[in-house]
């Protein structure tokens, strides 16, 4: 296709391989282990996968990414077209992705299975509906809101005082008319009311369960320890309490076993599980990974956000949690994001200027300075625009080179796995150099209140942290509660190292404000909130679903 064509359009001048015969040729796997959803899409039977300890397993290569613009920097795009750069290579290889929500496709938000020649297919499935695992999480999500209700109306044996329930239901549309609301009014046939309210289906703790159970028993396990809300005494009650953690696992049986699609150049790629990047880990499920490693010599996987917070918290929750480890990592950054940093208005990014590129490169040096802290050397990938000029681009690589670290520029978006093979090579050459010893940034014994601190001084360079007083009642009582062992998850904007997005480079000394602090007790994490979380988006005054549609053909139109 020419330059200028839609994601769309080149996703589907690809004719999609079975996925079927995909699966059997690359994996040996049987027809049988494989529960296909059409003919290019399937869902992978666990049974099917050895992913004990003792099974090889391949390695695993983390792509994150510089502080993004708000137009993203090709941490997807890198990671599907590294994958093809590697099977390019003649490495066994696969990708792992979040699964994208479909309400922001209607919004203004692109899909998100890649861009260019680096596309993940069929890219309208992916987009939209999927395999149905977000209806599945919905539907758990919402089965507890019910009980929940239920079990107030019906006389509250636990006690759980309705004032206090942090259930709220959720739905996968962004619809900020749903954010608070009264349920349970009409009378007493109806209910008992009380203020709730939705949010966006990636923001369930059910969504971050999912992507961090290791199997069935583990999923039902941390589905009982979810709070639910508080008796008057303010003790938690769980769903354990209420013994629906059964009911939960059934409808997530299915959600559970990964997705396995293709790329456009026909490489396995797994789609499984969406969690928000903010209040919750922002990476792709376990078993999805597990499967991957199971299946290949390489794993490419990305992590959501730049990698102050997309890598800390694949290493620190994911990795904690699992006992998984990267083996290399790479650092997606694009001239117009180091030109952004270096202070150049959004409108001016399309304009070549190497002051502000070597300005703002000391973005670029805090996170691979951050991820070395982790026993990492990152691979740069300087992921090629169609605007930026040759001095642009070996200006970024020398820079890159003079930290100490391999910097490719990459072409994969406008020529798919041919343009990223010197990439590829690059994570491998960096991968012969040795098994990096990674190390997490705090122990599970420091105190909630030091581990937040940890983060914000080793990793965004903050010079204090500052607790408001609820936050601080929050963290002793979830000490108190013996939560204390907990990963912490900081949710803060990815647009700066700081807590003011409008603060670019790489700042140091500033002060970062922990407004409040939740408790994730189902996920396994406790969740520092440090600045506004939105966990129900509205549509901007043109959402993009006024240009969608289906042409005469029958297919999708305006989804970009
Ligand atoms: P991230 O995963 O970091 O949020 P994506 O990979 O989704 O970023 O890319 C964000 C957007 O930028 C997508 O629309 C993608 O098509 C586009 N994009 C990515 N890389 C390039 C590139 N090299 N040239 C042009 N557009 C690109
Ligand atoms: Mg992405």
């Amino acid at each position: 296709p020419p330059p200028g064509t839609p994601d769309i359009e080149i996703a589907r001048s690809v004719q999609p391989q079975s996925i079927l015969l995909l699966a059997q040729q690359r994996f040996g796997l049987p027809g049988e282990s494989l529960v296909p959803f059409g003919h290019y899409k399937a869902k992978l039977d666990m049974a099917y996968v050895d992913t004990s300890d003792s099974a090889p397993r391949g390695k695993l290569v983390l792509v994150t990414a510089i502080t993004p613009t708000p137009a993203g920097e090709g941490k997807t795009t890198t990671s599907v077209g590294l994958n093809d750069g590697f099977n390019r290579l003649g490495v066994r290889s696969s990708v792992c992705l979040r699964e994208p929500s479909l309400g922001p496709c209607f919004g203004m938000k692109g899909g998100a299975a890649g861009g260019g020649r680096a596309q993940v297919i069929p890219m309208e499935d992916i987009n939209l509906h999927f395999n149905g695992d977000f209806h599945a999480i919905t539907t758990a999500h919402n089965l507890l809101a019910s009980l929940i209700d239920n079990h107030i109306h019906w006389g509250n044996e636990t006690g759980l005082d309705p004032r206090y329930v942090s259930w709220r239901r959720v739905m996968d549309l962004t619809d900020r008319s749903l954010r608070n609301m009264v349920c349970g009014l009409g009378g007493a046939a109806h209910g008992v009311p009380r203020e709730t309210g939705f949010d966006i289906t990636v923001s369930s703790e059910i969504m971050a369960i999912l992507c961090l159970a290791d199997g069935r028993a583990d999923l039902k396990q941390r589905l009982g320890n979810i709070i639910i809300g508080r008796r008057s005494d303010m003790t938690p009650v769980t769903v354990r309490d209420l013994g629906v953690e059964g009911s939960l696992t059934v409808l997530l049986k299915e959600a559970l076993q990964p997705n396995l699609v293709q790329s456009l150049e026909h490489n396995p790629v797994f789609i499984h599980g969406g969690p928000f990047a903010n209040i919750a880990h922002g990476c792709n499920s376990v078993t999805a990974t597990r499967a991957a490693l199971a299946l290949n010599d390489v794993v490419v996987t990305e992590a959501g956000f730049g990698a102050d917070l997309g890598a800390e918290k694949f290493i620190d929750i994911k990795c904690r949690h699992t006992g998984l480890r990267p083996d290399a990592a790479v650092v997606v950054c694009t001239i117009r994001a180091l030109k952004m940093q270096g202070g150049v208005p959004r409108s001016q990014l399309s304009v070549p200027d190497l002051a502000a590129l070597r300005e703002g490169a000391a973005n670029l040096e805090r996170h691979v300075r951050n991820l070395q802290q982790f026993g990492l050397t990152p691979v740069v990938c300087i992921n090629r625009f169609p605007d930026d000029t040759e001095e642009e681009m070996s200006l970024v690589q020398s820079i890159s080179e003079s930290l100490g670290v391999r910097a490719v520029p990459a072409d994969h978006w406008a020529l798919g796995g041919e343009g990223a093979t010197e990439l590829a090579q690059a994570v491998l050459d960096q991968m012969d150099e040795g098994t990096p010893e990674v190390n997490f940034l705090y122990e599970d014994s420091l105190p909630l209140a030091d581990k937040i601190r940890t983060i914000a001084t080793r990793i965004y360079h903050a010079g204090s942290v500052e607790f408001t007083t609820v936050a601080k009642r929050q963290l002793e009582e979830y000490e108190s509660l013996g939560f204390g062992h907990l990963p912490v998850c900081i949710a803060k904007t990815q647009y700066s190292f700081s807590a003011d997005s409008s603060v670019k480079g790489a700042p140091s000394g500033h002060m970062l404000p922990v407004r409040e602090v939740r408790l994730a007790a189902g996920a396994g994490f406790v969740v520092a909130v440090c600045g506004d979380i939105m966990t129900m988006p509205g549509l901007p005054r043109h959402p993009a679903a006024l240009d969608i549609a289906l042409d005469e053909n029958g297919l999708v139109v305006g989804l970009t």
